[in-house]
C-alpha cells in the first residue's frame, strides 16, 4: 500500500469516527420509531469501531454465530426473510402513526403565523433564545393545533406566579383502542406548582373542565380555584366521584359584578358573561404588569339570546378604558360562514312544532346532557301541551341537578315525572328527555331500540327528536342509531334535516361563526392577536381573517402550538420565546391511565393477532417433555389451521433437539424460535402476529 493510500484510509477513519456519534444517534432514532423492527443494539455500526477492545468481543460473537447455525432448522418456507422485515417495519410504522397522532412533532413549522417569519424553528435556534425576565408568559398547555378539539389549558406566567384556566379533556376516536380520554400532561405545573396562584374556570363543558378529576388533587388545596356557580357545581360534582374526595378552596365568581379579583401580586382576574351553549360561561381577562390579556372561552353571538346577552356594555368599558394587549380567541366554527342565524328560542319553538305534528304518540327528545337551556324550552314547550316530562341518562340527571342548585334553570310546576311513573300515562302525555344522541353504544337510546332499557322500549308511534349534531368521528354511530329507530317503525327527526320534515332548526352550535367573528374582533379591538381552541387550520383560518379581514399585523398574530412559550413583552409586543414540556395523559373507561406502548400493542394485535407457544423441556436432557402448546388470539382459528400447526410443532421438535449441544442462554433461544415462528407465520397468512415464546424447564 502507498503512502498516499494509506493516509486516505487515514483520514476516512477520522471522518467516520467524527461521524460515529451522529450515525449512532440517527441508528437510535430509527431504532426507537420502529418499536418492532429487528435492528438490534450495538449491531449494524459495531463494524465501524475499530477498537482492540472489541476483538475479543468478536471472537466471542462468532462463537456465537457458529453455535446459532448448528441450531438452525430449514423452516421450508417460500417467502425471504426480508419480506417478512419489511411488513414488520411497514406494520409498526403504520401503528406508530395511529397511536401518537395527538403527538405535534414540528410544531407550527413554516406557517407565516410562527413567529419567526415563517421560517422552520430548530432546536438549536430555540435553545438560542433568551426569555425576557419582563415577560408576562402565555403558555398552551392544551387544545391547540392537536388532532380533534379538547384538553383546553392555558397558563399565564409572571416571574414566580402562574395561574391557570381550564383543565379540559379529550376524546379519543376509535384509533386508539380501550382509550377513552387523554388530559393534558402537565409536567410544566408539577415542576412549579408552588408559584401557582390561582386556576380558573370559564365554562362547565368536558373539554374545559374535564381533567378536574386527576389534576385538581395534585395543586395545594388552598389554591383558589374560580368559576361561576353552574361551573364550580359541575365541578364538585366530578369530584365527588372520586373515591376520596379532596377538600379544594373553590371561590364562586358572579360575573356580573364586574369584581377585579387580585389572585397574586401581579395578576387581577375579571370574569366577563357570554353566551355560549351551557349556563355561567365566561371570558376571563387578565390584567398583568405588561397589559390586559382578553381568554374568550367558547362564546356564540345571538341576537335573541334565552337568559342575559353578553356582557358586550362590560366588555365595551374595558376596551375604551384600557384597551386590550393580547386576545385569545377561540377558533371553533371560524370555517362556518356567515353568521349564527338562530336563537334557543327557535329550536324550542321547532321542538314545540314536533310536539303538535305527531299529537297522538310519545317525543324523545335526545340532546347533550348540559344544554340546560334547551331542557328548559322543552320543558316549557311540553308544559304548554299538557305533556309531563321525563328525564333518562345519568349525566343528563346530575347535570339538572347541579343547574338546578345553581339556580340556572327554570322548571314550571307539576311537568317533571319520575320514568317508572310517566310510563303509565297515554302516549300522548308523554315526553322524554335523554341522552345518546352521539350514537354512543351504552347510552339511553340505543337502549330504547334494542329493548335493553328497563321502561322504555321504541313503538312505531313514537318520534325521536335528535337535539344536536354529530360530533365529526361520530356519524357513523348515529347512523346506526337512526336504522335501529327506524327498524322499530319509529318517526326519527334529526337536525339538519329539515326538507324532510320542513320542522327545523333543532340544534344550534354553541360556537360562533365567521362573520360573528369579524364583527366581535373588531369590537374588542386588540393589539396582538393569537388564535386558540382548535385544530391546526381552525387556527390558521382564524389568523387569517385576523390579518385579511380585520388588518391586524402579522407580527402581531401568533399560532402556536401546546408548548410554545409566547411572551407578552413591556413593550406590548408579543413573540416567541422557546417551548416547555407537554403531552397526553391516557385513560380508559375506568379512569386508569393507559400506556402508549400497550396502545400499539393492541393496534398490533388488533390487525395481526397474537400467538402464544408454551415449550416444557426436561431440565436435564433439554428434551421437549410433550408436545408444545399453542394459543393464537384474533390471528388464525386453530381448528382450521392442522396443516400449520403441525408445521410449527415439527419446527419446534427440531429445534429443541438441535440446541441441546449448544446449551444456548435461554433468551438467546426465545429470540431465535420467536423469528423463525413469525416467518412461517408470515410465509403461511401475510401476516405477522406478536409472537410470545415460553419455555419452561422440569
Ligand atoms: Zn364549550
Ligand atoms: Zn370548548
Amino acid at each position: 500500500m502507498n503512502k498516499k493510500e494509506e493516509e486516505r484510509r487515514a483520514r476516512l477513519l477520522k471522518s467516520r469516527a467524527e461521524r460515529l456519534p451522529d450515525i449512532k444517534k440517527q441508528f437510535e432514532e430509527a431504532q426507537n420509531r420502529n418499536f418492532n423492527s429487528n435492528f438490534k443494539p450495538g449491531g449494524k455500526d459495531e463494524n465501524l469501531v475499530s477498537d482492540k477492545k472489541t476483538a475479543k468481543k468478536t471472537t466471542a460473537k462468532t462463537k456465537e454465530k457458529v453455535e446459532a447455525e448448528k441450531r438452525k432448522v430449514n423452516l421450508s418456507v417460500s417467502t425471504k426473510k426480508g419480506e417478512m422485515v419489511h411488513h414488520q417495519r411497514m406494520l409498526s410504522q403504520d401503528v406508530n402513526a395511529q397511536a401518537t397522532q395527538h403527538i405535534i412533532g414540528v410544531p407550527v413549522n413554516k406557517s407565516r403565523y410562527n413567529g419567526y417569519n415563517g421560517e422552520q424553528i430548530t432546536n438549536a435556534k430555540l435553545k438560542m433564545m433568551r426569555p425576557d425576565p419582563d415577560a408576562v408568559r402565555i403558555i398552551p398547555i392544551g387544545g391547540l393545533g392537536e388532532f380533534g378539539i379538547g384538553k383546553n389549558m392555558t397558563v399565564i406566567e409572571y416571574k414566580s406566579e402562574m395561574i391557570v384556566v381550564d383543565m379540559g379533556v379529550l376524546f379519543a376516536g376509535e384509533d386508539y383502542p380501550g382509550v377513552n380520554y387523554m388530559i393534558p400532561d402537565i409536567k410544566y405545573l408539577e415542576d412549579n406548582i408552588a408559584k401557582v396562584k390561582a386556576i380558573l374556570f370559564t365554562h362547565a363543558h368536558l373539554d374545559h373542565i374535564g381533567a378536574c378529576r386527576h389534576l385538581l388533587p395534585k395543586f395545594s388545596n388552598l389554591t383558589p380555584i374560580y368559576g361561576t356557580d353552574f361551573t364550580i357545581g359541575m365541578i364538585k360534582k366530578q369530584m365527588s366521584e372520586l373515591d376520596e374526595e379532596p377538600d379544594l378552596n373553590y371561590i364562586t365568581v358572579d360575573p356580573f359584578k364586574h369584581e377585579k379579583i387580585k389572585v397574586s401580586e401581579h395578576f387581577s382576574v375579571e370574569f366577563i358573561h357570554t353566551l355560549h351553549s351551557i349556563p355561567g360561561n365566561t371570558a376571563i381577562v387578565v390584567r398583568t404588569p405588561n397589559g390586559l390579556i382578553y381568554l374568550s372561552g367558547d362564546w356564540r353571538h345571538e341576537n335573541n339570546p334565552m337568559g342575559v346577552q353578553t356582557d358586550y356594555e362590560r366588555i365595551d368599558e374595558i376596551v375604551a378604558k384600557e384597551g386590550i394587549d393580547l386576545m385569545l380567541n377561540e377558533s371553533t366554527n371560524i370555517d362556518s360562514p356567515g353568521r349564527h342565524p338562530h336563537s334557543e328560542y327557535d329550536v324550542g319553538e321547532n321542538l314545540g312544532k314536533v310536539m303538535d305534528h305527531y299529537v297522538n304518540g310519545r317525543v324523545i327528545i335526545s340532546c347533550f346532557s348540559s344544554q340546560i337551556l334547551r331542557i328548559e324550552l322543552i320543558l316549557k314547550e311540553a308544559a304548554a301541551r299538557g305533556r309531563k316530562v321525563a328525564f333518562s341518562g345519568f349525566s343528563m340527571i346530575n347535570n339538572l341537578e347541579v343547574a338546578l342548585r345553581a339556580k340556572s334553570i327554570k322548571v314550571p310546576k307539576d311537568t317533571i315525572m319520575k320514568m317508572e311513573d310517566i310510563i303509565k300515562l297515554p302516549d300522548e302525555k308523554v315526553c322524554i328527555i335523554c341522552t345518546g344522541s352521539q350514537g354512543e353504544l351504552n347510552a339511553v337510546l340505543n337502549r330504547m331500540v334494542t329493548g335493553a332499557h328497563k321502561y322504555i322500549k321504541i313503538k312505531a308511534t313514537d318520534t325521536i327528536v335528535f337535539s344536536s349534531n354529530p360530533i365529526p368521528g361520530n356519524e357513523p354511530h348515529v347512523v346506526s342509531t337512526v336504522d335501529g329507530l327506524l327498524r322499530e317503525g319509529a318517526q326519527v327527526i334529526q337536525n339538519g334535516k329539515t326538507h324532510l320534515t320542513n320542522i327545523g332548526p333543532l340544534h344550534l352550535s354553541g360556537h360562533a361563526y365567521y362573520e360573528d367573528h369579524v364583527e366581535f374582533v373588531t369590537r374588542l379591538h386588540p393589539t396582538n392577536y393569537m388564535p386558540y381552541h382548535g385544530e391546526f387550520y381552525m387556527l390558521e383560518h382564524n389568523a387569517e381573517m385576523a390579518e385579511n379581514v380585520l388588518g391586524i399585523p402579522r407580527d402581531r398574530i401568533l399560532i402556536s402550538d401546546d408548548g410554545d412559550v409566547v411572551e407578552l413583552l413591556p413593550n406590548k409586543t408579543i413573540r416567541k420565546a422557546g417551548r416547555i414540556y407537554v403531552g397526553n395523559k391516557l385513560y380508559d373507561d375506568a379512569d386508569q391511565p393507559v400506556h402508549e406502548a400497550v396502545i400499539k400493542d393492541r393496534i398490533h394485535i388488533s390487525r395481526e393477532g397474537i400467538f402464544v407457544i408454551i415449550l416444557t423441556l426436561n431440565k436435564k436432557t433439554g428434551h421437549l417433555m410433550k408436545t408444545p402448546d399453542i394459543v393464537s388470539r384474533a390471528f388464525i382459528y386453530l381448528d382450521n389451521s392442522e396443516e400449520l400447526i403441525g408445521k410449527i410443532r415439527h419446527y419446534l421438535r427440531q429445534k429443541t433437539d438441535k440446541s441441546i449441544s449448544t446449551d444456548p442462554e435461554m433468551k438467546v433461544l426465545k429470540e431465535e424460535i420467536k423469528e423463525d415462528i413469525t416467518h412461517i407465520l408470515f410465509d403461511a397468512t401475510g401476516h405477522t402476529p406478536i409472537v410470545i415464546p415460553v419455555i419452561n424447564k422440569v
